[in-house]
């Protein structure tokens, strides 16, 4: 039995930043069972770099409750690109964001960091208490810096405002309507993808990108949207809260599992030219768990519903049930 809600959802309007992104989706998709009222505003509407937009935009829709789940991400190729925009961005979306709540008194708000905030050389699993506690992976230092600001932005808020505005940091996500190009993606959708299309091809050799050694833990997203409200219901504190599965695996056997699921039966090659970034971030998920959340889905059984949303969604002949890439 969860315990009585610190935070009453029903009736809210509830703004979700973010909601083409695979998170928001999932959060829209969630929110969709509760009684709230659900405010979106797509990207070509309100840009929320612009700080006078966003302000303009909260104060005709009044959001109760703000879930911040807009940001640039992506995979560790992604953030060695693109370091300018998923530094800029990323800090001018939280400020934007976050002030405006401030100001225009949002009840409650939720920032997503994300788990690769944390010092690169942690001991494991990593309790949030890490935070600032040692160097950072230089693969995604621009994103980490810009997260931590975010979580940094709401202690203040709390801290001299009294807002009840909190923040947590997830796992690796996966599932529907993630990025599954094999260049910029993260690697559960880039392996899914590049997996599938071996078969497809009948090539007789993938290429993984580094050592295959480093450790990852991935949580779907659908176990991210429920325990995202559940915090929202539930949890109030300046300190940021982990969540994930707390179960982690070798990038060669995730390998190994997405060819089995794809149904690829060729050689699996390592490529150690590519960078293998941190060697393992295994989240402490003890104070979420406490509150009463639990995630639901094995990873086996994500990533097979997901690579069925891949087929359906991303090859040209899926409608006609082939499994083809265009
Ligand atoms: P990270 O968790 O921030 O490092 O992000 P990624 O999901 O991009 O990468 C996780 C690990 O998977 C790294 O060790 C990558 O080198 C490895 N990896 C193996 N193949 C791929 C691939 O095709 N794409 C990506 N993004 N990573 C890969």
């Amino acid at each position: 039995m969860t315990a009585a809600a610190l935070y009453d959802l029903s009736g809210k309007r509830v703004w979700v930043a973010g909601h083409r992104g695979m998170v928001g989706r999932a959060l829209l998709r969630r929110l969709s069972r509760e009684a709230v009222e659900l405010l979106t505003v797509p990207r070509e509407e309100l840009d929320l770099t612009e700080g006078a937009a966003v302000r303009a935009w909260m104060r005709r829709h009044r959001p109760q409750v703000v879930i911040l789940a807009a940001a640039r991400v992506g995979g560790i190729l992604a953030n060695a690109r693109r370091p300018v925009e998923f530094l800029e961005q990323n800090l001018r979306i939280e400020l934007e964001v976050i002030s405006a709540s401030a100001e225009l008194g949002v009840e409650k708000l939720l920032f997503l960091g994300s788990s690769c905030i944390y010092p690169r050389d942690c001991p494991q699993p990593i309790r949030e208490e890490y935070l600032l506690t040692g160097p950072l992976e230089e693969t995604n230092r621009a994103y980490a810096l810009a997260k931590i600001c975010g979580l940094e932005l709401c202690r203040a808020r709390r801290r001299q405002e009294g807002r009840d505005f909190i923040a947590c940091m997830p796992t690796n996500l996966y599932g529907p309507h993630d990025d599954f190009d094999p260049e910029t993606g993260h690697v559960l959708p880039a392996l899914l993808r590049r997996f599938h299309e071996a078969k497809s091809r009948g090539d007789t050799e993938v290429v993984v990108w580094g050592s295959g050694t480093p450790r990852r833990e991935f949580l779907h997203v659908e176990d991210l949207a429920e325990a995202c409200l559940h915090l929202l219901r539930h949890f109030s504190d300046e300190i940021p809260i982990n969540i994930g599965c707390g179960r982690d695996l070798t990038i060669r056997e995730l390998a190994e599992t997405i060819a089995r699921i794809t149904g690829y039966r060729g050689r699996i090659r390592f490529d150690p030219a590519r960078p293998d970034g941190t060697p393992e971030k295994r989240l402490d998920i003890s104070r979420i768990t406490a509150l009463g959340w639990r995630p639901q889905i094995p990873l086996e059984e994500g990533i097979r519903e997901t690579y069925r949303w891949f087929l359906a969604h991303h090859t040209a002949r899926a409608a006609d049930g082939a499994e083809q890439m265009p």
